[in-house]
């Protein structure tokens, strides 16, 4: 009886012990530098905090994945009490290959969590950390997937359960994926967001590169805010934090060439964020540089944001602000950049010398980086955009009710919409179709189209009972201009929601379209005129007879007006 009161005593003792001054949790990463968590590790590790501070810290299920679990959503926040403040929303396993963010952000958390110096620079801002993305691709885990990369031991898959890649899916939005980020995104509306990221590519001395949003198409106290002050800030904290950092090593051939700037169009993250005017990055960790490095590099990154942050912060707040203000009064919106090649500036870069030997392959000259060549100097950087196009912004857009699946993916995307509640008739201007190219297989699922022209025409269109008005005067502006503009890259157009249009759908038959051809030309001399002009300044014309009933069909009554119209209307006033 004694005994068992004692041994009952000191299992209290180690009980109390356990759950009151419980030793900090360590991460598998710890115990091993190469080591990656798998998913249920990751998970349990998360949940351990929340138990033990979950006054601070919450973990739940945002939405669904392609791969069937769910993508849990983690919100930390030091100073519940406070509730108007600045939202850093941060991303990882987007590519499961590329994992460091996952490690380095439970640490990170763990260390916010465990240390009042770092909850000092988090009184201003909520942390929401998608700890997954890709749950697909992160189950999918091997060894070999990128070949390029050294460690960590085990690691998951760049294609999610549809094999898609999520870093090209945020417009098209074909996985669940894309769809429960959109969400939480909207509902979060972050003034900044980072999507953590291992490169390719070139071999340097540099663990961390940054693709920050392209400045050029922000709006300009944005641009300014990003260029003058974050950057600035940003690579400082981090060569002080011992991981000098440079721009994203974007390299035509070998970086001593020069680097460029990435345009990152809508369908990636950085570049759909930018969208709603949040401040994007990715940061890209060097592929060739230990495990640990990487992930230690990734924690430095995100600390150096959450210090800019508690800064600066309101004067983001202001800057956001006034940059949606300021594109709300413009009359036209840029939709597609291209680069400047002529403005270049120097960045200091320490680099490998890139040198060739014969290759034990196939005995032609093959590259290498020289890691005992290091090199310290200036190389051209090209990080300057300019418009390409430009459109003018609208009242308002008018879908047609049949492409309630599109109007579903932009209310997803907070767009607000209004429903015609009476048949009514707008003054509007749509666009024919002229020309475009396709690719020639699949990209991510879809025949993408570029390069597309159009032929804009005014009429009186009558919007029916059921069909969807989209008023521009509203924050989700670019959204809405970058999805509805056809000529857009990433426009809902070029991804295949609108191909129906691209197809005619009735034809004629040559034997009998003749007679009445003939009646056509008899009944509208302008039109006959015109053909006689052809035939005699066109010698294949005038031998091609299929051509010639073809030219008096088109220019008939017979011709299909919804041939490659564009049926999304713009309105310049409702
Ligand atoms: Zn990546």
């Amino acid at each position: 009886m004694k005994t068992s009161f004692i041994f009952c005593f000191i299992v209290l003792i180690i009980y109390s012990a356990n759950t009151q001054d419980m030793p900090a949790l360590v991460s598998p990463f710890e115990l091993d530098n190469n080591y990656s968590v798998s998913h249920d590790e990751m998970l349990g590790f998360y949940q351990k905090l929340v138990d033990k501070y979950p006054q601070y810290l919450s973990m739940s299920e945002a939405g669904p994945s392609d791969a069937g679990l769910a993508i849990h959503e983690i919100i930390l926040d030091v100073n519940p009490s406070k509730k108007d403040k600045l939202n850093l929303l941060i991303n990882n396993a987007i590519h499961p290959g590329e994992p460091c963010g996952v490690d380095a952000t439970m640490m990170f958390v763990r260390d916010i969590l465990e240390n009042p110096a770092l909850q000092d620079k988090l009184q201003n801002t909520r942390l929401l950390i998608i700890p997954a993305y890709n749950i697909g691709g992160m189950l999918n885990r091997g060894a070999h997937s990128r070949a390029n990369q050294l460690g960590p031991k085990l690691y998951g898959f760049r294609g999610n359960a549809k094999n898609l890649d999520l870093n090209r899916d945020f417009i098209k939005s074909d996985s669940k994926n894309a769809r429960t980020f959109a969400s939480i995104f909207h509902r979060w509306n972050p003034e900044v967001f980072i999507d953590n990221h291992t490169s390719n590519g070139a071999d340097y001395t540099y663990t961390m590169t940054l693709i920050a949003t392209q400045k050029d198409k922000l709006a300009k106290p944005l641009s300014r805010h990003l260029t003058d002050k974050m950057l600035p800030y940003l690579y400082k904290q981090m060569e002080q934090k011992e991981w000098e950092m440079i721009p994203y090593v974007y390299a035509k051939e070998t970086p001593d060439g020069g680097i460029i700037g990435f345009l990152d169009l809508p369908r990636y993250s950085s570049g759909y964020a930018s969208l709603f005017h949040t401040l994007s990055f990715m940061p890209e960790t060097h592929m060739l540089k230990p495990y640990k490095d990487r992930v230690y590099s990734t924690y430095a990154f995100m600390e150096s944001m959450v210090e800019y942050l508690a800064i600066n912060g309101e004067v983001l707040k202001e800057d956001r602000a006034t940059s949606i203000r300021n594109i709300g009064q413009q009359n036209t919106l840029a939709l597609a950049w291209e680069l400047d090649k002529d403005d270049k500036e120097n960045l200091m870069f320490k680099g490998y010398e890139a040198k060739y030997k014969s290759s034990d392959i196939h005995g032609q000259n093959r590259l290498y980086y020289d890691r005992n060549a290091a090199y310290n100097k200036a190389i051209p950087f090209m990080n300057s955009y300019k418009e390409k196009l430009s459109v003018s912004i609208p009242k308002a857009y008018l879908i047609p009710q049949a492409y309630d699946n599109v109007v579903a993916l932009m209310k997803l995307n907070g767009v607000e919409i209004q429903t015609l509640e009476n048949d009514q008739v707008f003054d509007a201007e749509q666009y024919y179709i002229e020309d475009f190219e396709t690719v020639e297989l699949p990209y991510e699922g879809h025949y993408l189209h570029r390069n597309v022209s159009i032929n804009p025409v005014v009429k009186k269109i009558t919007g029916r009972k059921g069909d969807f008005l989209v008023q521009t005067d509203q924050n989700q502006l670019q959204y809405i201009m970058h999805v509805l503009e056809p000529q857009a890259d990433d426009s809902f157009f070029a991804w295949n929601y609108f191909d129906g249009i691209l197809m005619q759908k009735e034809y004629f038959s040559s034997y009998v379209f003749e007679d009445l051809a003939a009646e056509i030309l008899a009944n509208d001399p302008v039109l006959k005129q015109a053909f006689e002009q052809k035939k005699s300044d066109d010698k294949t014309f005038a031998e091609d007879a299929r051509a010639q009933l073809k030219y008096i069909y088109e220019h008939s009554d017979h011709k299909e007006p919804s041939h490659n119209l564009y049926p999304v209307a713009k309105l310049s006033k409702i």
